[in-house]
């Protein structure tokens, strides 16, 4: 990697301007190095050099076996180098090591998911009026900006990369300024398994500019956008103006429903891990527990108990949660932890930050709070930290109304062993995904993905991400 530079046509690239951002261990509060805050010029250049890709290099001429065999090859690559690079990625976003570790796995399944995919994407053929043969191709958009969160850096290098490279597509990426090292990494890497240049660039910057700059670039013929739902709306009015589509992947408020019949040993441990999992810095956290109101007397002091085991440490001494993201981030955390104890909403469980952790470092600690109000905020709005908010419900059809009770519908669970109620339930909550008896899939690259009202729209992950990131044309020939 090249300090302060971009990743344009397979070579590192000074950036236009001398301007640059720094980066921050969240472990410690320390600086650690800077990246170029990009301009106008700098993704201009970069979406160039992907459209020549497109249009006349190398990569536009690929066949579909031959890109499944680069990401392929990329995927055993990052395999061989998993250590190093989720080392890297525990520094730059103090992930606990582990979690760092699990990240690159994952990296290395949508490589080789999409690896093995790129050569199945079939069109069909159609009946139509005699004498014509009619059949449908799905044809790459041409050059993909791709416009990423802090929170996974590399598992959503490719999650959002690899769909679109299978398909053909080459690709521009904004890594958050917060996340930058492992794609900056992982871009240069991308040369060793023989993508040709242009295929993937990587430009560095502020969200309000390089970002924006990229959204609103005329070479940009799609837009893949994770983050909040404010910038997604921003996404999506930039893409309008030039007519193109783009996926939001916006975020949540998912919730765990817990009926009296659930099996508690199997549910108590999955909803602790799914609001720790990345220090609660996850779009599909299940940040809302709802309970039956027979059983929450039971249900509350084992989640109580549990949650005060949860520890926030040093990436490296890999507690189950670690630092936040950036001092903002903990600030924002900690302010909706105030509001809900101002309004008097009953905590009833705290974790614990390690002693031996940097007092430099954005630490949080760890709070569950009981019975929330339903029209809380606590209640609504997406913390993206360990805070965990336990309302109780009636019966089914309460249930059901509570789940949906937000503006968010991206994943959910229910908890119980009445198949029926399983199925009712998997019918009328507003979600993407949808589990029973268990919770989340991050590592399951094979199921698709992706929300309905301020979680966003469009799939990603699994084969549906290959046909999000291409568009079907219809050929119809007239044989007589
Ligand atoms: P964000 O502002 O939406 O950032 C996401 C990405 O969008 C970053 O790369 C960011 O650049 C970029 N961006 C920001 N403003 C932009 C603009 N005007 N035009 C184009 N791109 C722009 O998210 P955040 O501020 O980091 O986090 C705020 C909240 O969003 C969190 O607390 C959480 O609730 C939610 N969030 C959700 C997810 C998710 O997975 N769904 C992920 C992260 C955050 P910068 O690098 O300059 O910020
Ligand atoms: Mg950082």
């Amino acid at each position: 990697m090249s300090p302060n530079c971009n990743f344009i046509a397979g070579t590192w690239v000074p950036a236009n301007s001398a301007a640059t951002l720094p980066v921050i261990d969240p472990a410690t509060g320390a600086g650690i190095g800077s990246i170029a805050d990009s301009d106008v010029e700098d993704v201009d250049r970069a979406v160039k050099a992907a459209r020549a890709a497109y249009d006349t290099g190398d990569w536009g001429r690929t066949s579909a076996v031959e890109r499944g065999r680069m990401l392929s090859r990329f995927a055993a690559l990052v395999a061989t180098r998993a250590e190093e690079i989720s080392a890297l990625e525990s520094r730059d976003t103090g992930k606990p090591r582990s979690v760092a570790a699990a990240d690159i796995a994952a990296l290395v399944r949508y490589f080789e998911f999409y690896g093995a995919a790129a050569d199945k994407l079939h069109g069909e053929t159609i009946p139509y009026q005699n004498g014509f043969l009619v059949a449908t191709i799905h044809e790459p958009y041409g050059v993909t900006g791709h416009i990423l969160p802090w929170n996974y850096p590399a598992q959503m290098f490719g999650r959002t990369l690899a769909p679109s490279l299978a398909v053909g597509n080459a690709t521009v990426l904004k890594p958050a300024e917060d996340a930058c090292a492992s794609a900056l990494y992982l871009a240069e890497l991308s040369n060793e398994a023989g993508f040709p240049p242009g295929a993937i660039n990587v430009v560095t910057g502020r969200g309000a500019g390089t970002g924006a700059a990229l959204a609103s670039h005329r070479g940009i013929d799609f837009m893949s956008f994770t983050g909040s739902p404010e910038v997604g709306q921003i996404i999506q009015k930039l893409c309008a103006d030039h007519f193109i589509t783009c996926t939001l992947e916006l975020g949540g408020k998912s919730p765990h429903i817990v009926f009296a019949d659930a099996d508690l040993d199997l549910a108590v441990p999955a909803i602790i891990r799914a609001i720790v999992q990345n220090s609660g810095q996850t779009c599909s956290a299940g940040s809302r527990v709802l309970v039956e109101r027979s059983v929450y007397e039971e249900l509350v002091p084992r989640l109580a108990d549990a949650f005060a085991k949860v520890t926030a440490g040093a990436p490296d001494d890999d507690h189950a949660c670690g630092p936040l993201i950036s001092a903002r981030q903990q600030a924002r955390v900690q302010a909706f932890v105030s509001r809900a104890e101002a309004a008097g909403i009953p905590v009833l469980s705290r974790g614990t930050v390690d002693s031996c952790a940097n007092a430099g470092g954005f630490y949080v600690t760890p709070t569950l709070f009981g019975p929330v109000p339903r029209y809380s905020e606590l209640a609504r709005e997406e913390v993206f930290g360990p805070v965990l908010s336990v309302l109780p419900f009636e019966d089914e059809e309460d249930a059901a109304l509570l789940a949906n009770d937000t503006d968010y519908g991206l994943i959910a669970a229910v908890w119980t062993r009445d198949g029926g109620r399983q199925l009712r339930l998997a019918r009328k909550v507003h979600s993407g995904q949808f589990f029973v008896n268990c919770y989340g899939a991050g590592a399951g690259i094979e199921l698709p993905f992706g929300g309905t009202g301020k979680s966003g729209h469009g799939r990603e992950k699994g084969l549906a991400a290959m046909h999000d990131f291409s568009m079907s044309k219809t050929i119809v020939i007239q044989h007589g």
